[in-house]
């Protein structure tokens, strides 16, 4: 889009120039041969108005790995389709934990912390599976709907690799497993979890599939997905928990609800305003996009909207 066309066009323009400026871009992924071989300089950022209305700068058409950005459509699914219940098996409260630490679920009985580590979304992913019998078909349903855009899907090589070097995965599966909080077998949680961190979208359709937590649970045909109440709800973990033991951190920069995935995007919901996803490869230690964290920090700052 020319800057000036939309409302925050001129916004992304500006942030666009100040990250190609940097220097330090992080590192991407490096756990699967698939995401290491990304160069860390590549930028997309994308707005989505609640009417639809999407536009970015940079390569925000482009898709890339959504990983635990699945996360919060999978929580989504399993709250429309079962309410409360999710709850029994998965907590709210922040890990300050990575991503994919097994160190809390010992001491709490094999209750993850919450649904955007990798224990809780195993846990999500395994309610989900129970629900529809096909958890990673859902989610990849949900965003194709709500972004309008037919060609998301899987990408097998990605949920291939993932599976071969997935013995963390297993091992936080297992050991929730033998506290009876999963029910499905290891292998086929596994199976459907990996396909659904697979994904492949671009920061136009994650912008676009995330509108209905900016419309408090109304889908893009204006149906509800989520109570008012449920959509404020998981934009609240995401505020806490979304970006694993940087949330705090996250919350204080950007003031947003945002969640982060390891292929270097980021989801942040202005509730009532827009959404807004934007995508660079290079990670912190904390496994969050370097740029992206940035850039988002740079949006809230320059346009004054936070949840703050
Ligand atoms: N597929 C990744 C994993 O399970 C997702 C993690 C992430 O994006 N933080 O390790």
């Amino acid at each position: 889009s020319r800057p000036g066309e939309h409302r925050f066009s001129a916004v992304l323009h500006r942030i666009a120039e100040e990250m190609a400026a940097r220097d330090d871009h992080g590192a991407p992924a490096d756990y699967i041969p698939m995401l290491a071989g990304a160069d860390p300089r590549r930028f997309g950022m994308a707005v989505a108005e609640p009417d639809g209305t999407v536009y970015g700068v940079g390569e925000w058409r482009q898709p890339f790995s959504a990983q635990s950005i699945t996360k919060v459509f999978a929580l989504a699914l399993a709250l429309s389709l079962d309410g409360e219940r999710i709850w029994r098996g998965v907590g709210r409260e922040p890990s300050g934990n990575p991503f994919n630490s097994l160190v809390q679920l010992e001491y709490e009985n094999g209750i993850p912390r919450n649904p955007f580590i990798n224990a809780g979304a195993l846990v999500v992913t395994d309610r989900l599976q129970e629900l529809t019998g096909d958890a990673a078909g859902q989610v990849r349903e949900l965003l194709r709907r709500e972004s309008g855009n037919p060609d998301i899907d899987f990408v097998p090589e990605v949920a291939a690799s993932e599976a071969a070097h997935g013995d963390r995965n297993a091992a936080l599966a297992h050991f929730m497993a033998a506290y009876g909080n999963v029910t499905h077998p290891v292998p086929d949680l596994l199976t459907a979890y990996f396909r659904q961190c697979s994904i492949e979208a671009s920061c136009a359709d994650l912008a676009l599939s995330a509108g209905f937590l900016a419309r408090h649970g109304v889908r893009a045909d204006g149906s509800a997905l989520l109570t008012r109440s449920q959509a404020k709800q998981v934009n609240a973990v995401m505020l806490t928990c979304g970006t694993y033991d940087a949330a705090g951190e996250f919350a204080y920069r950007v003031g947003l609800p945002g969640k982060s995935g390891v292929g270097g995007g980021i989801i942040a919901i202005v509730p009532g305003e827009c959404t807004l996803c934007v995508w660079s490869p290079g990670l912190d230690r904390r496994g969050n996009s370097v740029a992206g964290v940035a850039a988002l920090d740079r949006f809230t700052t320059l346009t004054g909207l936070s949840v703050f």
